[in-house]
């Protein structure tokens, strides 16, 4: 499915669940966040607070407000520090607003960007905070809970939810580092498991350094106009650039994932709907050169250097060992 079907489905959803006061207020949603959540929250708000609903135009002043996150009944909420944990003073703040009258008239609506970031279970002060409201929530209020790894949301909050799943297998093939990534998997590696490890790990680790810089420079310009001072901008901007840079971390690991994939299924001589299409020669004698069991034990290294990287371990670590282990 698309990205955008899948946008529409979600929305469908939403929007039946609002005209029904009884069912869902609350709505987990689940993707990467700067490409689906984030994009999918716009568009259920403007088509909550557009003028020419049902379709949202886009162009009018509400939908503005909501694109500038200007609107008064709107409330964003993401982690400020580089922590990047939610804290319960910006929780209680977020509640305070909630309980007050709605500036149109209509609807409240709570934006939370990273909801497995109100903490773990038995230290979730905020997530508790948040809980009591998604229990009794003020009347035509509305909770879009966004996540890109639903496994560390508090399993409380999961359960008041409805959860809406918007991809996770989507490759972005016109991300900026795509090329450079796929130089690094198609070039021939090196003799030598560690030394490989070494190199590669290198190389994208130079890759994401750089992806850094540039996020920062894109953050800071985002943020000049705003009227946080110093220490603030620069605590908000940390925190942004801290998400994305993990956030891309993530999808390059789903490249390469594919890629692997792809090896995998032209060794079991299936050819059709390659991500790498345009390099099945390449593929067909890396694949021949390997084993099933190569073939497969690759798939799970990726797969654990997604699970390292959610439990915090040490980039390089995780890049050189993870590296060394995949075969070519
Ligand atoms: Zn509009």
């Amino acid at each position: 499915m698309s990205a955008g079907n899948l946008f529409d489905t979600a929305l469908a959803r939403i929007r039946e669940g609002l005209d029904n006061h009884r069912m869902a207020q609350s709505y987990l949603l689940v993707g990467p966040l700067r490409s689906h959540g984030i994009p999918m929250a716009r568009q259920v708000l403007q088509s909550l607070y557009c003028v020419n609903t049902p379709q949202a135009c886009g162009t009018c002043a509400n939908c503005k407000k909501v694109a500038d996150r200007t609107h008064p009944d709107v409330f964003w909420m993401e982690p400020q520090m580089k922590s990047r944990i939610i804290s319960i003073d910006h929780v209680r703040e977020l509640i305070a607003d909630l309980m007050k009258t709605s500036y149109a008239g209509g609807w409240k609506v709570a934006v939370i960007v990273g909801a497995d970031r109100l903490g773990t279970q038995g230290k979730a002060e905020a997530g508790n905070a948040i809980l009591k409201v998604l229990e009794e929530p003020p009347e035509k209020t509305l909770f879009l809970m966004l996540t890109d790894s639903p496994d560390n949301v508090l399993s409380t909050i999961i359960s008041r939810c409805q959860r809406i799943t918007l991809s996770s297998q989507r490759i972005d093939r016109e991300a900026v580092w795509f090329k450079s990534l796929e130089q690094l998997l198609i070039l021939p590696t090196e003799t030598g498991a560690i030394l490989n490890g070494l190199i590669r790990s290198g190389r994208i680790q130079s890759l994401l350094e750089e992806r850094r810089t540039q996020v920062e420079e894109e953050e800071s310009e985002l943020i000049k106009a705003s009227e946080l001072d110093r220490e603030e901008r620069e605590s908000l901007v940390a925190a942004r650039v801290e998400i994305r840079v993990r956030e891309e971390r993530m999808e390059m690991l789903r490249v390469m994932e594919a890629w692997y994939r792809d090896l995998l299924v032209v060794h079991l001589g299936i050819e059709t709907d390659l991500l790498f299409a345009g390099h099945v020669d390449r593929i067909r004698g890396l694949a021949q050169g390997m084993t099933f069991r190569q073939a497969m034990d690759n798939i799970e290294a990726i797969e654990n250097m997604q699970r390292q990287f959610t439990r915090n371990i040490k980039e390089d670590v995780v890049f050189t060992m993870g590296f060394a282990r995949l075969s070519p």
